[in-house]
């Protein structure tokens, strides 16, 4: 493999990185370039393993082989505290640090305070602080704060990239206790070890932390609608505009803002070596699932798997709330090279957060499902349905408390700045490899699976 060398032409040392998360579908993507392309070597860790199956097996067959682990971990913690709950009936938490002076100089103690230390307590524990009334209480001289593990694995890397997340939006209304534990709770002890130990983070956070955009609350006539600055996301200047705390949608943002944050914090206050990485609905071969085939039937994967399902099963695609909002979407292959870039560049990749998607392939929802019944007619040769579309509201297909991202045209400034990033792959082009792979893959199980009922 010939020696490889970095943006300003230094060379590049074998790195070990630590990928949490590794085997879902951006990190199988990263797996697979960084042992056919780089000498790195690679600690993965999942709950599953099945999306990098062709690069651990059969064992010891690749050139890749002694480069790659798999550590079958779930990274969550479990809290303590629980005695004291039970003696009591009712809890009152006071404990918080609540003088505006904190909060932008110790952010750090400030998000503990707030959240991570209120948890235990929300999780039915018990704690009284309040010192006046200590005449007729007991009171327990307590800090309520966890510690976890982990700690093993990242010390032996020297990078490490925490993709573990629960990312599917129907998850994020029915689940949202679980999504906000996965997007927080559960990456707190990999940032805490990374600080610790001096070791660098590339995290995963979401473009999603942008919510909706300026432009979405002026009239639906303004002129200034069309105007760059009340829709393109900049990751130094955009607010975060998320809906009401019943709008369960933004608890995936809502989390994610917030450990961009404890991140952003934990580089300011104890130097940590981080970069935040923002995808804009980076689609490809082997996201998510497609139901009843590779996942359950009653699943609700992204929009991506949800029209190739009803593509393969010759049903309509179901427009919610009519398609109308807008996404960009990138080629998988295009964000996994600005993830290489990041990886292998770390002067020009620290203290940065970064979008990363491809403003030039915006449509609709409507539109992408348009032009994905074109490209699979094309692909797989069958003619598409005369009515190829269905409407259904979000309130039938995600249930209560969903809402939507109405416009997301990322800004890329800055990765092209620092890493002279550019997406390349058009929206046609990516679905036509991608389709030909759904084809490839499910299109003869899909055809076993509809025959089954009725051979019964
Ligand atoms: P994915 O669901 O395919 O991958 C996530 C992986 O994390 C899964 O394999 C899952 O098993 C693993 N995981 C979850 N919880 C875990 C735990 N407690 N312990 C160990 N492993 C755990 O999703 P993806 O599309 O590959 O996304 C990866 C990251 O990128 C996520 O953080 C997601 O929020 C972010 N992201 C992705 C997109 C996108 O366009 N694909 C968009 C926005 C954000
Ligand atoms: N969507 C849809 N039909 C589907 C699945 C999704 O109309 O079968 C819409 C969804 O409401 C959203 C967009 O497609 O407006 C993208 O959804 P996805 O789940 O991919 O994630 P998001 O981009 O919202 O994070």
């Amino acid at each position: 493999m010939a020696a490889r060398v970095d943006l300003d032409g230094k060379p590049i040392k074998p790195l070990t990185i630590c990928m949490i998360g590794a085997g879902g579908f951006i990190g199988s993507h990263l797996c697979e370039k960084l042992m056919a392309e780089t000498p790195h070597k690679v600690l993965g860790l999942d709950v599953y393993s099945d999306k990098i199956k062709h690069l651990l097996e059969p064992a010891g067959a690749h050139p890749w082989s002694d480069r790659i682990q798999f550590h079958r971990l779930n990274i969550k913690n479990d809290s303590r505290l629980e005695g004291l709950i039970k003696m009591s009936d009712l809890t009152i938490n006071l404990a918080a640090i609540c003088t505006p002076a904190d909060y932008n100089t110790r952010p750090l103690d400030t998000i503990y305070s707030n959240f991570i230390d209120a948890l235990p307590v929300v999780m039915c524990v018990i704690v009284i602080f309040d010192l006046i009334r200590l005449s007729i209480i007991q009171f327990h001289r307590l800090n309520i704060k966890n510690d976890s593990r982990l700690e093993g694995l990242i010390k032996m890397s020297d990078l490490t990239i925490n993709l573990a997340a629960i990312c599917t939006p129907a998850d994020y209304n029915t689940r949202p206790l679980d999504t906000i534990y996965s997007n927080f709770i559960d990456a707190l002890p990999v940032v805490k070890y990374c600080s610790e130990n001096n070791k660098r983070l590339i995290h995963f956070s979401t473009c999603e932390v942008y919510g909706k955009t300026i432009g979405s609350f002026l009239p639906k006539d303004s002129p200034l609608r069309k105007e760059p600055e009340y829709f393109v996301l900049k990751e130094d200047e955009s607010p975060c505009i998320f809906g009401p705390i019943e709008k369960q949608r933004w608890s995936y943002a809502c989390a994610k803002q917030l450990i961009e944050r404890l991140i952003y914090a934990e580089g300011a206050e104890n130097g940590l070596e981080f970069t935040i990485v923002r995808p804009f609905n980076w689609i490809g071969p082997r996201m998510d699932f497609i139901p009843g085939i590779d996942g359950p039937s009653e699943g609700v994967p992204r929009v991506l798997a949800c029209f190739s399902n009803n593509l393969l099963r010759h049903e309509p695609l179901k427009l919610v709330d009519g398609g109308v909002s807008q996404r960009t979407f990138v080629y998988i292959k295009d964000a996994i090279e600005a993830v290489m870039l990041m990886i292998e560049n770390p002067a020009r990749a620290n203290g940065h957060i970064f979008n990363v998607g491809n403003p030039n392939n915006e449509v609709t929802v409507r539109q992408l499902a348009e032009m994905m019944t074109d490209v699979y007619s094309k692909v797989s040769g069958e003619p598409s349905l005369e009515e190829p579309t269905v409407d259904v509201s979000s309130q039938e297909f995600y249930g209560a408390g969903y809402d939507d991202s109405d416009k997301r045209i990322p800004d890329m400034t800055i990765i092209n700045k620092q890493l002279g990033w550019d997406p390349k792959t058009s929206l046609w082009d990516l679905l036509e490899s991608t389709l030909t792979y759904q084809h490839r893959t499910y299109a003869e199980a899909m055809k076993q699976a509809i025959a089954k009922p009725a051979a019964n």
